[in-house]
């Protein structure tokens, strides 16, 4: 199921202020609010209103929204992610006196997404590889399985709250009576209470570890597209399935070609002689060197295509090609001789089509300079 712009579903432009974010969402929320409209469909409606608002209120996800949409990676290392649906009690407690329906802090749950940057070569990002990469990760603790208890210990039912990880609060509201459903702050809403903790990770069940993980990098991928690693995001909670990780590459660049898609920009610099009468030069190309065959008259920024020379599509979407720019150097450092000679050949250039009668200097500049 394709989901709906957070905008769209807070019907705020792209350019909203965070005040109309939060006023379409009060709007939104107390007319969707599955305590209030028994309708069908309000419940989910009410559930997108508010992962809507948790990212657009944060500055960050915001950011991370407009960029890279739904399918983006939620965060980088050590960021908090999308965390679902949580995070909205603040606002909402402010005018409901905090009677949202929880969800169960112990039912399973998806682990973040981690955003990992990979630094490749050019050659790399054109030709692929098989490599490894190492990213920091919180891990199950093998010593307690991830109760957080010592081993040959259990947590106990949290007395306060009789495992239910929530406490009920009659309050008075604007609305009238209601029962106001507090986070049990003895247990932190699990429902249980870690007696001995576990010595590896210190009762939170999970341990910080640094984990390899087999890249292969796509041939053909280019500069800041990504690779989605199902499953080698951060691990569920209760047993939800871990989450994903996006591998960004960022491609280095190369001393002499330049990439444009699948496309190879190489500048070919040629003597006047060269250019003037022609040659056949080895041209570099990604595959290796190729015979490229100059005409004679070429001129500085003229543009040759080597057919098939450049990248090939990472999606399989054929191969591209290679641009040779030529660029005519104008001699420097010039001795006698090839003056004299330089000289001679100007004076005998009379036949060079002009468009009016110049001076040498003229002649020489257009000779040169070509378009
Ligand atoms: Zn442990
Ligand atoms: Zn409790």
């Amino acid at each position: 199921m394709s989901k709906r712009d957070y905008y769209e579903v807070l019907g705020v432009s792209k350019s909203a202020t965070k005040d109309e974010i939060k006023k379409a969402y009060r709007k939104l929320s107390k007319q969707y609010h599955p305590d209030i409209n028994k309708e069908p469909g309000a419940d989910e409606k009410f559930k997108e209103i508010a992962e809507a608002y948790e990212v657009l209120s944060d500055d960050n996800k915001r950011a991370q929204y407009d960029q890279f949409g739904h399918e983006g990676p939620s965060a980088g290392f050590g960021g908090g992610g999308f965390s679902g649906f949580g995070g909205f009690d603040d606002i909402f407690s402010s005018f409901f006196g905090g009677a949202t329906r929880r969800s169960d802090p112990n039912a399973p749950r998806k682990g973040d997404d981690l955003q990992y940057r990979m630094k490749i070569s050019f050659e790399d990002a054109v030709f692929g590889k098989q490599t490894e990469i190492e990213i920091p990760t919180e891990e199950t603790c093998d010593t307690c399985s991830g109760s957080g208890a010592k081993p040959g210990t259990s947590p106990k039912t949290c007395t306060k709250c009789n495992g239910v990880g929530e406490i009920n609060q009659a309050v008075e509201t604007p609305f009238g009576r209601m029962v106001n459903r507090r986070t049990c702050n003895t247990c932190r809403g699990t429902g249980k209470i870690i007696v001995e903790k576990c010595a590896t990770c210190h009762g939170s069940g999970t341990v910080q570890k640094r984990k390899k993980i087999k890249v292969t990098i796509p041939a053909g991928v280019d500069d800041g597209q990504q690779l989605r690693v199902s499953g080698q995001g951060e691990p569920g909670k209760n047993g939800g399935p871990a989450g994903d990780l996006y591998i960004v590459f960022i491609v280095s660049d190369h001393e002499y070609f330049e990439r444009d898609g699948d496309d190879i920009y190489y500048e070919l610099k040629l003597t006047f002689p060269q250019a003037a009468l022609g040659d056949e030069i080895e041209v570099p190309t990604i595959h290796g060197k190729v015979k490229l065959k100059i005409p004679a008259g070429t001129q500085s920024g003229e543009k040759f295509r080597m057919k098939d020379k450049g990248v090939k599509n990472v999606h399989g979407y054929g191969q591209g090609h290679q641009y040779v720019i030529v660029r005519v150097i104008t001699p420097t450092k010039l001795t006698e001789k090839q003056k004299q000679l330089l000289r001679d050949f100007a004076e005998i250039s009379g036949d060079i089509p002009e468009e009016h009668g110049s001076s040498l200097f003229d002649k020489i500049r257009k000779t040169f300079k070509g378009d």
